[in-house]
């Protein structure tokens, strides 16, 4: 046969859950995966999500129709609003362009695959380091990725709007306004990734702060949602990709654009995520319930940042291990290198990916102990 038989180690977080299943150890712990759990370690669904979808579910005049090719266009406006803000100039003077796309993933493809047909430049500059799956969606799209950041007049530039992946180190608003003077006078274009608004500080707005100096300028942007981690949406693909264009026919021609990239992809997008979100965005009291639930996420993270920094204190452990508090979102940089990492993996059961990320929303209090020993063994080692 022609298939390809072999397969790739590569070191991302389903691999490390692949790898964590087959472990029978009683203490094992999964550090890699992408996605919350609570403090008993059990993956979440929010309280808004479960009143929205009763409200789906009895409402007998809802139909399982195709949506149109850019989506639930009320789940459009309302992600529009919720990124760059209800009173945003650009929406007001119909410059915003926004397509529903499956997830994060879906929409950086789709707008990856936009700027390769119609850019006049096809080279993204992206971060070093970044997800790992940039590079390969971007080059699938048509673009070619670069780093580090040395980019020609024009390029354009990914960046991760808030809680950088896999660093956890943001720019301070000072410095995002030094960023965007320069991208500005370079005429960069800037393509936001936001998979983490209000996952960072707890802030929905001030998550969007970034994407919001860039808008109120009047140039142009793209940006990316998604609505796995906030929503805690992950497997419903639920995400928008926002062009803001300079000029209101601009942006009618760029959704036309974006109509014949998404039509042979995969034709339309799915309808009960987008529902969800739009029934939680439209209704003041469940937006309200859904920023108390999306706080309550961040600041579990935020605790257990000073927890694990406490336990590695109390250890005496060599090193300064403050960016573990310093860090922002859902993942810290340990700073441990693959040989350490696998070694925590050998002896202590602890799964993370081979650059020393962990999830912090995979410990909790229980196994915070667990974890700071391993890293004191393999630092004093
Ligand atoms: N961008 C970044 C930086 C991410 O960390 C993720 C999720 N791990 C995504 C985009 C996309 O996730 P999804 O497609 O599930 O929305």
């Amino acid at each position: 046969g022609y298939l390809p038989t072999f397969s790739f180690s590569f070191s991302f977080s389903f691999d490390v859950t692949v790898a964590y299943n087959k472990d029978p150890s009683p203490i094992k712990l999964n550090l890699g995966v992408g996605a919350y759990r609570t403090e008993e370690g059990k993956p979440l669904v929010l309280n808004v999500v479960r009143k929205a979808e009763q409200q789906l579910v009895s409402d007998r005049s809802r139909i399982k129709e195709y949506l149109p090719i850019v989506g639930l266009g009320e789940f459009n406006k309302l992600s529009a609003k919720l990124i760059l803000g209800a009173d945003s100039p650009a929406i007001r003077e119909n410059r915003v362009t926004t397509v529903e796309c499956l997830s994060g993933t879906g929409s950086l493809r789709v707008g990856g695959e936009f700027l390769a047909r119609h850019y006049h430049q096809k080279t993204i500059y992206i971060p070093q380091p970044t997800w790992g799956n940039h590079p390969k969606i971007f080059t699938l799209a048509g673009l070619f990725t670069r780093r580090p950041w040395c980019c020609p007049q024009g390029s354009i530039v990914l960046l991760h709007a808030c809680a950088h992946n896999p660093t956890g180190v943001d720019p301070t608003l000072e410095q995002w306004e030094q960023i965007r003077k320069l991208m500005r006078s370079k005429g960069l274009m800037p393509f936001f990734d936001s998979a983490y608004q209000g996952f960072a500080s707890g802030s929905l707005d001030t998550d969007a702060k970034p994407i919001r100096m860039f808008v109120a300028d009047g140039g142009e942007c793209l940006v990316a949602q998604s609505y796995a981690k906030n929503m805690g949406l992950y497997g419903e693909r639920v995400g928008a990709l926002s062009i803001v264009c300079k000029a209101a026919d601009v942006a009618g021609r760029v959704e036309s654009q974006l109509k014949l990239v998404i039509r042979p992809m995969y034709s339309n997008p799915p309808i009960h995520g987008a529902s969800i979100v739009a029934v939680i965005l439209r209704d003041r009291n469940l937006f309200n319930e859904w920023t108390l639930e999306l706080k309550g996420m961040a600041d579990r993270i935020i605790s257990m940042r000073k927890q694990l920094f406490e336990a590695l204190r109390a250890r005496g452990t060599p090193g300064d291990w403050t960016h573990i508090i310093k860090q922002i979102g859902m993942f810290t940089f340990t700073g441990l290198n693959p040989a350490q990492v696998s070694y925590m993996t050998k002896e202590y059961h602890i799964y993370m990916t081979s650059d020393g990320r962990i999830s912090m929303a995979g410990l909790s209090s229980k196994t915070v102990p667990h974890l700071a020993d391993a890293i004191h063994a393999v630092v004093t080692k």
